[in-house]
């Protein structure tokens, strides 16, 4: 911390869901925090953040920030509350928890997810508490599951390329991601590689703002990415675009793959994806021919039935050509699991005692709220359920039922918090300390608190501790310190008295720190599977009784245009939220504007639309109200419904969310946010 005297700059970490998790600088005047930056001496920061985090501030000092504790007055869902004191708060729900608790704790289930990204205000204190409690255990699936398992089946973890080295590529494959709205430091990137030389293509149903900036867009039908990896596979073996010394070293299964790859001549894929041909052969070609070739794949790819599979064939491409033999080549997906944080010391799952805690996946909590005698309690922290889970109909069902307790801890009141019985003020990340590691990079960064608690917000670690008292848990591990806690974070999971090549001092003093990672993590293989290779053929899938190599997985619903439903619907983030984050900052909605459905000038000519009317897109699930926008960013087929907007911000209290099914993932149990049939109507 620098400081004269009226002001002083602090260094945190951006906590959001952003694979870029930058570094931040907060200048404080006067107690006040005055603006956040990027941290000019955080390389892959470099300065500059995003525009929603730019305006931190604006968000921190929001009218609307909840600064007391509230307990609701009125029905579910209408938002009366009535401000309380923390004593009486805790107290009642302390009271009503303890009561379910000492019948039924498993019928008590924490909801929480990346609403920080902090592994302190996180999972610790709350993963401890619950877990002593006996409550449900959650199975967080909403975002990145399907993902991550396909890259533990894989490479043996969430492990990857160093996004820095992407500078140096001569081709990249940007797959699934528009990386200008979602990751911005990785453009930067890939544009200082374009500088130099570099082919950029993008792989993406939406002609996104990315794709407007790459050499080539495959405009790939959604769900169809398995069949596009299977024909670039077919390409490169047919064509002997191979290094079979890396491919007989490094990997397992390879004739098993060739046998799977010859099914997928282009002609078939191009048929399946809605691509031309040529674009296909030329996309293997240059894939074959160029090194460094680099993959930036992002969990767009996997919110389709067959997800894992598709990230999967994917993943298998850099080994078929040896492209990790160079450091700007390979693939990242995520690249989490290269720092060995302790987590587990701080979640310790070992001290859950209840055998009968259920799984409860949180994909599918409309279901889970409305089956009898599952859940009785729910506690939400850092997600906004109601707003981002699937199918909002069962969601907002199961958050209305008056046999529900709820208790919501958040900045704002949200479409959750509406339908709270209590809503618990939570600290901001300028008010707080937590610890970060990053899945789009491999540093780690601390956030020191920039400013006091606004009004009377807690930390989420605070309000657990509290009430762990209040509830007749003693145990020490509840009172650990928010200090103590992320420097337990840095400790070897596996040895506790290892040194860790991440210290304290160093992230007191520069606010982030490079966990030692190789620069080309897989040039001679060393990939942590079962087998030490890339595993093509995957033991672990094979173990669990499934189909060891990628396949392509059909859509649950591949709309035709005679089908009652025939558009398919993706609903990725919009340029200024981040998920259902941002949408009440009143700068950002004004750049957003009104929710948006994207249709393109053939389907809406089909209709009869003009762009701006209001439409209806429904399917069997429920109907949402917004705008059109005629655009051929959208292709024919297929609409995109830009998310996430708050329900009660948005057009008659609905989302994109009232479209999207419970139907789960071939791997990780995730959501298909981007597998869903809609038809769309004018409102008039
Ligand atoms: S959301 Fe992403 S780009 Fe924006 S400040 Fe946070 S980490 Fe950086």
């Amino acid at each position: 911390m620098t400081a004269n005297t009226t002001s002083s700059t602090v260094l945190g970490a951006c906590p959001h869901d952003c694979p870029d998790t930058c570094s931040l600088v907060t200048t404080v005047q006067d107690g006040v925090a005055i603006k956040v930056q990027g941290n000019p001496k955080h390389p892959l920061t470099d300065g500059v953040l995003c525009t929603k985090v730019s305006r931190y501030t604006e968000r921190t000092y929001h009218p609307d920030r909840l600064l007391h504790p509230m307990k609701r007055v009125g029905p579910k869902g209408s938002g009366q509350f009535q401000q309380v004191s923390w004593d009486e708060a805790l107290s009642d729900i302390a009271t009503k928890l303890k009561a379910i608790a000492d019948q039924h704790p498993e019928r008590i289930l924490p909801y929480s997810y990346a609403g920080t990204m902090g592994m302190v205000q996180g999972e610790s204190i709350a993963m401890r508490f619950f877990n002593l409690l006996g409550a449900s255990q959650l199975d967080r699936t909403i975002c990145a599951s399907a993902g991550g398992e396909a890259l533990a089946h894989t490479f043996g973890g969430k492990l990857g390329m160093k996004v820095q080295h992407f500078a140096e590529s001569k081709l990249i494959l940007i797959w699934g991601s528009n990386a200008i709205t979602s990751s911005i430091h990785f453009w930067r990137i890939a544009q200082e590689a374009k500088r130099q030389g570099a082919k950029l293509v993008c792989i993406d149903p939406r002609r996104t703002e990315t794709a407007d900036k790459c050499d080539v867009h495959l405009a790939i039908k959604p769900g169809t990415d398995a069949a596009l990896a299977l024909a670039l596979m077919h390409q490169l073996i047919t064509h002997d675009w191979l290094d079979h010394d890396y491919i007989s070293q490094h990997t397992v299964g390879f004739e098993a793959l060739r046998e799977r790859a010859l099914q997928w001549p282009p002609e078939r894929a191009a048929e399946v994806c809605g691509l031309k041909v040529e674009d296909i052969r030329q996309l293997a070609h240059d894939y074959g021919h160029t090194q460094p070739a680099a993959i930036r794949l992002n969990y767009g790819i996997q919110r389709s039935r067959g997800g894992g599979n598709a990230a999967r064939a994917v993943l298998c491409l850099p080994a078929l050509t040896g492209a990790w033999r160079h450091r700007a080549g390979g693939v990242v997906l995520s690249a989490s699991g290269h720092a060995l944080h302790n987590g587990v010391a701080l979640q310790r799952h070992d001290l859950l005692t209840n055998p009968r805690s259920p799984l409860i996946n949180m994909s599918t909590i409309g279901d889970a709220l409305n089956t009898p005698g599952l859940i009785e309690a729910v506690v939400v922290y850092n997600s906004n359920p109601v707003a981002v889970a699937p199918e909002s109909a069962k969601v907002v069902q199961g958050f209305a039922r008056e046999d529900l307790f709820t208790v919501v801890l958040e900045h704002f009141m949200t479409d959750t918090a509406d339908h709270a019985d209590y809503v618990l003020p939570a600290t901001t990340q300028l008010e707080h300390w937590d610890i970060h590691n990053s899945y789009g990079h491999t540093d780690v960064l601390l956030n020191r608190p920039a400013i006091a608690p606004m009004g009377e917000a807690k930390t989420n670690t605070q309000i657990f501790r509290e009430l762990s008292l209040r509830m007749g848990l003693h145990n020490p591990l509840l009172q650990e310190d928010d200090e103590s806690l992320c420097r337990l974070a840095l400790q070897h999971p596996r040895n506790l008295q290892s040194a860790s090549p991440v210290t304290w001092e160093a992230l007191l003093k520069d606010g982030f720190a490079h966990w030692p990672v190789a620069d080309a993590p897989f040039a001679h293989g060393g990939f942590p599977t079962a087998s030490g290779k890339c595993e093509f053929l995957s033991s672990s899938l094979l173990a669990l009784g499934q189909d060891g190599l990628p396949d392509f997985i059909p859509n649950y619903e591949s709309p035709t245009p005679q089908d009652r439903y025939p558009l398919a619907m993706i609903s990725p983030p919009a340029r200024n939220f981040l998920n259902s984050s941002f949408v009440n900052v009143t700068s950002l909605r004004d750049m957003e504007g009104e929710p948006l459905l994207e249709i393109h000038p053939e389907d809406a000519t089909l209709r009869q639309l003009q762009d701006g009317d209001m439409v209806r897109v429904f399917n069997d699930r429920g109907s949402y109200a917004c705008k059109a926008h005629i655009t051929t960013r959208a292709q024919p087929g297929m609409v995109v419904g830009l998310g996430i907007w708050w329900r009660k911000l948005g057009a008659q209290g609905t989302n994109v969310n009232e479209l999207t099914s419970q139907h789960l993932t071939d791997m990780g149990r995730a959501p298909v946010f981007y597998d869903c049939a809609v038809q769309v109507a004018a409102m008039r």
